[in-house]
């Protein structure tokens, strides 16, 4: 299989700095998006250590999910006893070759992977994101998550924890067929339709790129825009003649300490019942930081002390809010500040049509605001009025059962904690 790449950035219309990064390494066939989230300089921070993680693991022989992991644990420790850089974090979507007619995607976040195949582009990966996990449990329609005014909380990232959850996802491939990777600066600036048209009548993959991303820019350019075109050519549709020798050497170059997670690059097609597990208990520690605001560099000093005072204010604020039909209780300020967007602090079994018409109207304007015990008095104060419902879902650990026509898995893999933490804040 050869590989054609065509790439773009750009830091789009409302960002003063660009804190996706990309990776394309002809050498090892692996092509990666990274988009970084964290205030001050913790986006670009987080990304561009992911990337370099990710393509020293890979060089060195790991499989792709176990370069994706130690990806996770480079950007965790660049964190650690930084308080500039605390709770930074970074989306990866990596594409590499795992056979003659395979490519292999290790994904964590909402940046995402799609493929062109006949003029029809399909999305390969699942969003990491509040909104899209609203979607896949009913409680939003698309239509809504598109214009939702907390689309940007991801709800799993690399550089949070310690550990991660790495989704894998075999695609195969034929020749003529075209990935995208992007982040979601262009996917919330431009359609799915769209990207489409792009991708399947400019034939160019550099063209392509440039094009996507004026078209996120023509559309605002609200963040940071990156797209990588990956055009697929000179497939041998017979596998026997040649096996997967780069992919299969790699499985065999390393893996002592992490043999037990390692996830075989080739799995059975019919294995959607895999694919319904849901890192729900990650929900309690989205995070999300987006956005730094230009400013001249004679008052850049005070608006940074100013800053830091209301991300502390946004960090250590509670109020009560919700998630779709869910009252949750968020960390942050409503409408969030400075880009210290709220995040899903904790999750209730409280429907808002439970609720009698006075408290549904305090959880939509989010009128209960302060410490997390104000927050958590308030949510026992609703439990006291809200009526019983049988229909109504008891936790929001939904399982979906859609079937899916795509395959995917989902592994953790545990490192051992090697290093101390000094100097990490409690
Ligand atoms: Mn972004």
């Amino acid at each position: 299989m050869e590989l054609s790449i065509g790439h773009a950035t750009d830091h789009g219309h409302a960002r003063s700095n660009n804190e996706d990064s990309f990776l394309v390494d002809d050498a090892h066939s692996l092509f990666a998006v990274a988009d970084g989230m964290g205030g001050h300089r913790g986006g670009e921070v987080a990304s561009n250590t992911a990337i370099g993680a990710l393509r020293d693991a890979f060089a060195a022989g790991a499989p792709l999910d176990h370069a994706i992991v130690d990806a996770n644990a480079a950007v965790f420790a660049r964190a650690a006893g930084h308080a500039e850089l605390e709770g930074m974090g970074t989306t990866l979507t990596a594409v590499t070759i795992a056979g003659p007619s395979q490519l292999l995607v290790g994904h964590v976040g909402d940046s995402r992977a799609y493929l062109l195949h006949d003029g029809e582009l399909r999305r390969v990966t699942d969003d990491h994101s509040l909104v899209e996990e609203l979607v896949r449990e009913g409680r939003l329609t698309p239509e809504q998550a598109e214009t939702h005014p907390q689309r940007a909380i991801v709800t799993r990232a690399l550089g949070v924890d310690p550990e991660v959850e790495v989704d894998v996802y075999p695609v195969e491939v034929a020749n003529g067929d075209r990935v995208v990777l992007c982040s979601d600066g262009l996917t919330t600036m431009v359609r799915d339709r769209d990207v489409e048209h792009i991708a399947a009548t400019e034939p160019d993959p550099q063209r392509a790129a440039d094009l996507m991303v004026a078209a996120a820019n023509d559309a605002g350019g609200d963040d940071n825009i990156t797209v990588l075109i990956i055009d697929v050519r000179d497939v041998v549709s017979d596998g026997a003649a040649t096996a997967a020798v780069p992919a299969a050497a790699r499985e065999n170059a390393r893996d002592d300490t992490l043999a037990e997670a390692v996830v075989p690059p080739v799995v059975p097609p019919d294995d959607g019942a895999r694919s319904s597990q849901q890192p729900r208990e990650r929900g309690s520690r989205t995070r999300t930081a987006r956005g730094v605001v230009l400013v001249l560099i004679p008052i850049l000093l005070v608006l940074g002390i100013g800053a830091a005072v209301l991300g502390i204010y946004a960090r250590h604020s509670y109020f009560v809010g919700l998630a779709g039909q869910q009252v949750v209780i968020y960390k942050g300020v409503p409408g969030g500040v400075l880009g210290w967007n709220p995040t899903v602090e904790r999750r209730t079994a409280i429907q808002v049509d439970q609720l009698p018409e006075v408290e549904r109207d305090r959880v939509r304007t989010n009128s209960t605001r302060g410490s997390l015990g104000t927050a958590e008095a308030f949510v026992e104060h609703l439990r006291s009025t809200a009526t019983t419902s049988t229909t109504v879902p008891a936790t929001s650990t939904t399982v979906k059962k859609k079937p899916k026509p795509k395959t995917k898995t989902t592994t953790t893999v545990k490192r051992p904690r090697t290093t101390t933490t000094v100097g990490r804040r409690p």
